[in-house]
């Protein structure tokens, strides 16, 4: 907390990121030495994400593709979803912000997927998963049970401007018909150079001393309650947001393979 009369240490990053796709539009970025959440980065990051997935798909345009997502097109939202944590603590902010009713509609969907997964045997599943490649078997069987997600209204994402790095970075460039059956059918996505979900994921795991891992944003609101002793932490602004950019263009970043999702122990 900062008292009203001190003054905040303010520093203005300008930020000129290379891509393989071309360089990012220059940018400055205000940050204050103040401490911050993990959470706090998840507005910048998902604009530099944007920036991202927009030079990826001019790439995949120019080669004569064609990106088949458009509004009211919802079947890859009955995916299951892979969040880092920050993003699950974010999403459960925005749910506790909301209005009463709202938020009781929204929790009521997140509780009848649970229930629905647990009566499949699919929460047990995803307790005892121990090898990431059974995280794609997982995520088939999740898909055939036709859950959508719990922002998922007439077919579009209610939460359009806050939805995940996941979704942002998952733009299907084989024809839409495929996506009803991702499991058997060849569905190709824009391939991204930099995961901002997995450099959030990565993030976390140093900072808050945890194995990597994904959270199905599904069960997301669960684990969030669970684990709000890591949503609270907090580290120097300036530090923090330095760290993330050296993860988020860091080499090691293209290799990561998703962690087994952490669901939660209720
Ligand atoms: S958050 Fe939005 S885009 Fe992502 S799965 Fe849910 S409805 Fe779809």
């Amino acid at each position: 907390m900062v008292a009203a009369n001190e003054s905040v240490e303010i520093k203005i990053i300008a930020l000129t990121i290379e891509t393989p796709d071309g360089q990012l539009p220059p940018a400055r970025v205000q940050v204050p030495n103040i401490p911050l959440r993990l959470t706090s980065l998840i507005i910048p990051f998902q604009q530099l994400c944007d920036g991202l997935i927009e030079l990826a798909k001019q790439r995949e345009v120019q080669k004569g593709a064609k990106v088949s997502c458009q509004k009211g097109c919802g079947v890859c939202c009955s995916q299951l979803v892979p969040l880092s944590p920050p993003e699950a603590f974010y999403l459960a902010d925005y749910v506790r912000s909301l209005p009463p009713e709202r938020k009781e509609a929204l929790e009521k969907r997140f509780r009848a997927i649970k229930e629905t997964m647990k009566d499949r045997g699919l929460m047990e599943k995803l307790e005892k998963i121990e090898d990431p490649g059974e995280h794609k078997v997982l995520g088939g069987e999740y898909f055939q049970m036709g859950l959508p997600c719990p922002f998922l209204e007439d077919n579009s994402c209610s939460i359009y401007p806050r939805r995940p790095f996941s979704c942002r970075e998952y733009n299907v460039i084989s024809p839409s018909e495929l996506c009803q059956d991702p499991i058997n059918n060849e569905v190709k996505t824009v391939w991204i150079p930099r995961s901002m979900m997995v450099a959030m994921a990565r993030l976390a795991a140093e900072l808050y001393q945890v194995p990597l891992m994904t959270i199905p944003l599904a069960l997301s609101l669960d684990w969030a309650e669970e684990h709000q002793v890591f949503s609270k932490r907090t580290w120097p602004g300036i530090w923090l947001f330095e760290k993330m950019m050296e993860v988020a263009t860091g080499d090691k970043l293209e290799n990561f393979i998703p962690g087994a999702p952490i669901p939660p122990r209720k």
